[in-house]
């Protein structure tokens, strides 16, 4: 790291933790650290950082993303437990189980733990597909997979929940859509707001569709989708709020990831030799759970199979080429 921006005053400084020269602050809370490793070129080109600089100095506030946010947290929060938790003899609560151990270089996590976080998957890289860590050769194309092509479990977490926020925020299609468009216009601002926390869902569900084509075992989709629910559960936890409501935001997100798989099932069963169509259903009930409309009528609905589409398209591919990049990374490491 060689650029970051002060929050406080949006000075340059060299690195996001050491004090201002101009304001002399330091970041202290998860919160402050998390801004400060975001505003800095870990995150952002330098071009980007003194646009934020500039916002800064001008008194404006940054529109900082929460689910970035909670990524830049991680390593922040980790610090932190650690400084608070280790004990005169170097013991330490694993911050993941709560069981004692002695860690060896901050860890946070006891080895039990550890193997999960840091849990890795296989991946090849001409299809792309995720495999269990183990699988030897890809059942796609038939390629060999070295234990060397492997993927951080965390890194494919961190990139899904990463982006179905950016996309999810770029996006203008239900503005823009024929149906949808003038009847999420029209809602009130009340009513709009849990419109698009729906839409969120809907968008964070496109994610399981894009991960089952590119992966055959749920357990992995599930994994994966565990990571990037749990940056989400983070990401309100750092807008404040309290550990029981992050946990029901997110029990909620599962709920409806659970009503479309029924969806899904439901056209299985009623369509079996389409394959494509599936997709009705489950936009169906992403109408009415966005909009309460009950009535299904090929307008609406098909504004939000156009939805879905974009969202499992983009997800494809940035996933795609970002396991490209962690994999070239890791080998990189590795050498
Ligand atoms: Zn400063
Ligand atoms: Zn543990
Ligand atoms: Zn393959």
């Amino acid at each position: 790291m060689t650029l970051a921006i002060c929050i406080f005053c949006g000075a340059e400084k060299s690195r996001a933790f050491t004090p201002c020269n101009e304001c002399q602050r330091v970041p202290t809370t998860i919160l402050d650290g998390a801004k400060s490793l975001m505003l800095s070129d870990q995150n952002f080109p330098p071009e980007g950082l003194r646009e934020f600089s500039r916002t800064i100095k001008s008194g404006m506030d940054v529109p900082y993303d929460f689910v970035t946010l909670a990524i830049c947290a991680e390593p922040v929060a980790e610090l932190h437990y650690y400084g608070k938790n280790v004990t005169d003899v170097g013991r330490l609560p694993c911050m993941h189980c709560g069981t004692e151990f002695t860690p060896q270089d901050e860890q946070v996590f006891c080895s039990g733990c550890r193997s999960e976080i840091e849990r890795e998957f296989r991946v090849c890289l001409n299809c792309p597909m995720i495999y269990e860590d183990g699988t030897r050769f890809c059942q796609k194309c038939g390629a060999a997979l070295s234990p060397r092509d492997v993927v951080k479990a965390k890194a494919i977490s961190q990139d899904i929940a990463f982006s179905v926020r950016q996309f999810y925020r770029k996006q203008s299609a239900i503005n823009q859509s024929n149906f949808l468009g003038p009847i999420h216009r029209e809602l009130s601002p009340e009513k709009r707001a849990t419109a698009e926390a729906e839409l969120e869902k809907v968008a964070f569900y496109s994610a399981v569709l894009t991960l089952q084509k590119l992966t055959s075992s749920n357990t992995t989709v599930f994994a994966i989708i565990a990571g990037a629910l749990e940056i989400y559960r983070q990401s309100f936890l750092l807008q404040g709020a309290t550990p029981i409501v992050a946990g029901e935001v997110v029990k909620r997100y599962l709920k409806r990831f659970t009503e479309y798989d029924g969806a899904f099932a439901r056209a299985r069963s009623e369509l079996p030799n389409s394959s494509e169509r599936w997709i009705l259903f489950v936009a169906g009930d992403a109408v009415e759970s966005c909009y309460g409309i009950v009535k299904r009528d090929l307008g609406t609905t098909t504004d939000m199979v156009i939805f879905i589409g974009y969202f499992v398209k983009m997800l494809t591919e940035t996933t795609a080429s970002r396991l490209r990049r962690h994999h070239s990374t890791a080998k990189s490491a590795g050498n």
